[in-house]
This record gives C-alpha cells, sequence and structure tokens, in this order.
C-alpha cells in the first residue's frame, strides 16, 4: 500500500519537486523564451510613432488569442491603442492583471546602431529590459499554465498592455485604474532592481511643475535700468525651489529645464524651470503643491506663474503589498533563490493601481541594466525563473 498512501498525502519533498519540473519545463524553453523578446524587440514601438505601437499591438493580441485569450483595443488616436487581453480560467475568482506598456523610449530606426543580439550571456536591444522581456514571460507563463491544467487557466487572468507608459500614461491611466478595480492583485512586469532581480514594492509618486517668469524686455545699454530680468529672478526662485528637497522624507525636487531671454543685449522678459518632483509618501503631495504654489517672486515687479502637478501617487509598501511579495518570495525560495525587495525612486503604471489599494508588486520583468540607454540588455539565465515565479505567482494569488 505504500504507492496509495503517497498519492493522498504531498510531502514537502514533492511539492518541491513539482517546483523544480516546473522551472526545468521553463529551462527547457529558454531559447523559445528568447525568441519572442527578440521577435517583439525587432518590431521598433516609440511611444509617439501611433503606427509603429500599433504594429506591436497586433502581433501580441494574435499571439494571446492563440493561447486562449479576448483581445481588444482601447483606441487612443494620439498614441498607439491600449491592448486588453482577457483570459478565462476554471475558478470563479476576480482575475490578476498583469501589467505593462509596450511603447519605447527608442526611434524607429535605433536597431541599427543597436541591433537586437545575443553576447556575453546576454540579449541586448531597444527595449529588451524596459519591458519587452516583461511581456515574454507574461506569454511564457500563460503558455505553461494552460499546459499543466488541461488547455484552461487556473484562474481568469487579464493582461493590459498600454502605449504610453514612457510619457506619463495620460491616455491610458483611466484604463489601467477600472481594469485593476476588478482585479485581486496586478503584478506589474516593468523591469526588476538590480543585479539580483529585487522586486519593487514600493516607488516614488511623481509630478511635474513648470515655473514661468514675466519679468520686462528692454535695451541693455540703451534702457538697462528699465529693464527687469526674469532670468535672475529664476534663478534666485531655482535656489529657493532646490531647498524644498529633503531626503530624509525620500522628496526631491529637480530643476531640468531652464529656459529664457531672446538675446544678449536685450534684458530677459521672460524665462521658464520645469522640475520634476519625487514624493516617497501621499501625504507630502498637498504640502509641496500649497509651497510651490505660494513662491513669491523676489523682484516684485516679476510675476511668476506656477503650473502642473503630482501625477503618479507614490506606490506605498503597505500590508497588501508586503504579503503579495512574502508570497512571491516563498515562491523563488521554493524555485531555489532569494527574492529580494526594493524602494525605487522611478514610477510606473503600478504606482496608479497600488494608489487605489489593490495589492501590486512591481518589477517582475527580467534582470538586466541600461533601461532607455544604448547597452540596455538582460540576462539570459535569468529568464526561466522568472517566468516560472510570474507562472506560480498567477496561480497562488
Ligand atoms: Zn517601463
Amino acid at each position: 500500500m505504500p504507492r496509495r498512501a503517497a498519492q493522498t498525502k504531498i510531502s514537502p519533498v514533492a511539492i518541491e519537486s513539482d517546483h523544480s519540473s516546473r522551472l526545468r519545463y521553463f529551462e527547457d524553453r529558454r531559447d523559445q523564451i528568447v525568441q519572442t523578446i527578440r521577435q517583439l524587440v525587432e518590431v521598433e514601438s516609440p511611444s509617439d510613432n501611433k503606427q509603429a505601437v500599433d504594429q506591436l499591438g497586433s502581433l501580441l493580441a494574435g499571439r494571446f488569442e492563440k493561447l486562449g485569450g479576448h483581445a481588444k483595443f482601447h483606441r487612443a488616436p494620439d498614441f498607439g491603442d491600449h491592448l486588453q487581453v482577457d483570459f478565462p480560467g476554471n475558478r470563479d475568482v476576480k482575475p490578476v492583471m498583469l501589467l505593462g506598456h509596450l511603447d519605447t523610449v527608442y526611434p524607429v530606426g535605433a536597431l541599427t546602431t543597436m541591433p537586437c543580439r545575443v553576447a556575453n550571456a546576454r540579449l541586448w536591444g531597444p527595449g529588451a529590459f524596459d519591458m519587452k522581456s516583461g511581456i515574454a514571460f507574461m506569454l511564457h507563463a500563460i503558455e505553461a499554465l494552460r499546459a499543466w491544467h488541461e488547455d484552461t487557466l487556473p484562474r481568469p487572468v487579464t493582461v493590459l498592455l498600454v502605449s504610453d507608459e514612457e510619457v506619463g500614461s495620460d491616455t491610458s491611466r483611466r484604463i489601467t485604474e477600472s481594469v485593476a478595480r476588478n482585479c485581486a492583485a496586478v503584478l506589474v512586469l516593468e523591469p526588476a532592481h538590480g543585479p539580483k532581480g529585487a522586486v519593487k514594492t514600493a516607488r516614488k509618486g511623481v509630478g511635474e511643475y513648470i515655473l514661468k517668469v514675466t519679468g520686462k524686455a528692454a535695451h541693455s545699454g540703451l534702457d538697462f535700468e528699465e529693464g527687469e530680468s526674469a532670468i535672475i529672478e529664476l534663478a534666485r526662485q531655482i535656489i529657493e525651489i532646490s531647498k524644498l528637497t529633503d531626503l530624509k522624507r525620500g522628496l526631491t525636487l529637480n530643476v531640468g529645464k531652464v529656459q529664457g531671454g531672446t538675446r544678449s543685449n536685450v534684458i530677459p522678459a521672460e524665462a521658464t524651470a520645469v522640475l520634476d518632483v519625487r514624493i516617497a509618501r501621499m501625504k507630502d503631495a498637498a504640502g509641496i503643491d500649497r509651497r510651490l504654489r505660494s513662491l513669491k517672486p523676489f523682484n516684485r515687479k516679476c510675476k511668476l506663474q506656477v503650473t502642473g502637478g503630482i501625477n503618479r501617487p507614490p506606490m506605498e509598501r503597505t500590508p497588501v503589498v508586503a504579503a503579495l511579495y512574502q508570497k512571491a518570495e516563498e515562491i523563488a525560495k521554493q524555485l531555489g533563490w532569494k527574492l529580494e525587495e526594493a524602494a525605487v525612486g522611478g514610477g510606473s503604471d503600478g504606482n496608479f493601481t497600488a494608489g487605489l489599494g489593490i495589492p501590486t508588486l512591481d518589477g517582475l520583468g527580467g534582470v538586466g541594466e541600461g533601461a532607455h540607454a544604448t547597452h540596455e540588455s538582460i540576462l539570459i539565465s535569468e529568464l526561466p525563473r522568472r517566468a516560472a515565479l510570474l507562472a506560480a505567482l498567477i496561480e497562488a494569488v
């Protein structure tokens, strides 16, 4: 009767071997995952090129539909259409949302100077890391779950791939939030953090402000004293703005762009600064907004105008975020590695879903480096276990 006993009671060894056999499944398919990423990288998809992004969207809609998903597009006139794919599951529970973006920061033609290639155990190419490897994990994890569950998924899954993440997600935010509201959890396939591939359990909120100074123009030789320099006023304001940075609170302000004046012999009547604001806690949003809007001119003959605001709330490490991380950490342990977590300064669409209070885990995508840079690449050896982690998380949430 020993055989029967083994069937009724699953020992920890059996669970472990289950995880290791699943990891082997992905290891056997490592080259296929590389091929998928290559296919996605070779369809270039800059945020500002609707036609290019739509081409990637329709390629992916086709691939997801082959896996049993129902694809639909949310039309966006000025950007690529946002792609939503719904998969039914054999449990009557809320879907898990797999969130990502189709767009990259690279213009069409970037492939000529940074071709998609394998070298030094890495796959290189524009968008390979941010975040076409993450999209490939979605495809391969869903394919695997269907293979393991008789051509169906163990639970409903909704994939959302937006087209404007790299330029602020203005046209997709509403869609991301409304899809997320119906989901049990959100798994964001943005790049992992650092060489160990940590997932992201906190991200800063992001805002952009524009400070415009209006002074008075005058000839710098004939009427010097008639002029009111907008550039001098702006320079003084920049020093004031920089003092608002509070590193301990995770609050930073960066004046990233300044513009002003017309020519050297004219006292400048106009000058503007564009600021990037990062906040670690939502409760800092109102305070920093108020302080920027109440800046007073040093030169009373100059006028200040402040526009903009916080456009992504911070993703805070709430108890539901921590619980989701613990689940992922436990799965990774069974797959044989220690999954770390990180808090980062950059925002993603996960900020929106976490801001709604929905359990969100970010940074589940590829492990690599060089996002938005010429050395963008991912580690090929990491692909199988990241895909295995995603598949197991979809089941476990
Ligand atoms: Zn990204």
